[in-house]
Parts: C-alpha cells; sequence; structure tokens
C-alpha cells in the first residue's frame, strides 16, 4: 500500500505557503479560532475538522520543533505544556467522556505542517486501530 502523503488526506491549507503557516496563525495574519492561549502555548480549531470538535495545541515558539522528531532534552518543558494545555482544551470543550490526542510525525506519520501540533479532537467515538 502507498506510503506517504498518496495515503494522507491532511493538506496544507493554500495560505500555508512553506508549511509553517502556523506562525502567521501565532502573528493573527492567518485568522483563525482560538479557545486556549498562554505564554507558550495556543490552542485553536483545525480548518478542517475530522471530528465535531479538532483543534491543534502548537508552541507559540517553534525552536526547532518541526515535528516531534526533532525534539531535545531543553523541549521537554514545552512538550509538556503542549500535552497539559491538551487536556485543559479537552475539558473547556466539555469532552468529559473522552477524547483522541494525536500527533502525526513526518511523512508516514501523515503531517502535513512543520510546525510541532497536538490534535485533540473528541466529540464522537473513535476507532482503534487509527488508519
Ligand atoms: P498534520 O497533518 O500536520 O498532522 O496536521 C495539520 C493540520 O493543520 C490539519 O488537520 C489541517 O487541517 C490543519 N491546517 C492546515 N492549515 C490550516 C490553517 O490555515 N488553519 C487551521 N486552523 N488549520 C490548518
Amino acid at each position: 500500500s502507498p506510503r506517504g502523503a498518496s495515503s494522507c488526506k491532511t493538506r496544507a491549507s493554500p495560505g500555508c505557503g512553506l508549511q509553517l503557516c502556523f506562525d502567521k496563525i501565532i502573528a493573527k495574519e492567518i485568522p483563525s479560532s482560538i479557545v486556549y492561549e498562554d505564554e507558550k502555548v495556543l490552542a485553536f480549531r483545525d480548518i478542517n475538522p475530522q471530528a465535531p470538535v479538532h483543534i491543534l495545541v502548537i508552541p507559540k515558539v517553534r525552536d526547532g520543533l518541526t515535528g516531534l522528531d526533532k525534539a531535545e532534552p531543553r523541549h521537554a518543558e514545552i512538550l509538556g505544556q503542549l500535552l497539559y494545555a491538551a487536556k485543559v482544551v479537552a475539558e473547556k470543550e466539555g469532552l468529559a467522556n473522552g477524547y483522541r490526542v494525536v500527533i502525526n510525525n513526518g511523512a508516514e506519520g501523515c503531517q502535513s505542517v512543520y510546525h510541532l501540533h497536538v490534535h485533540v479532537l473528541g466529540g464522537r467515538q473513535m476507532k482503534w486501530p487509527p488508519g
């Protein structure tokens, strides 16, 4: 079966340029529906939602974190902050019956935007294993 982009339905939006459009979302040059923000982290609704609730949680400063595979020891704190923010967002969205947290990494992981992001998906029954 095909690997990489041909088996991935996700696409960066047209405004995404060099697939670093989350910088533009942080700078509010691309409009987005922000659901949570603190000093380090921004969370906003996915433009192409795959569930009734589909939110992306990103670090405001990329610091080399194009993907999880680029993580270094210095990133441990922001990685924890992203995961904690995912929990806060899920709670704010009322996902009391459960939700899915996903990080797609690289071609075979169907990553399409190379600025680390945590997907929070909920509001419907998820399936396992994922596709
Ligand atoms: P990935 O495929 O890299 O795991 O996830 C990238 C996500 O970013 C996709 O779910 C896609 O719909 C979303 N996305 C791409 N461009 C934009 C955009 O301009 N605005 C928002 N809100 N989401 C975007």
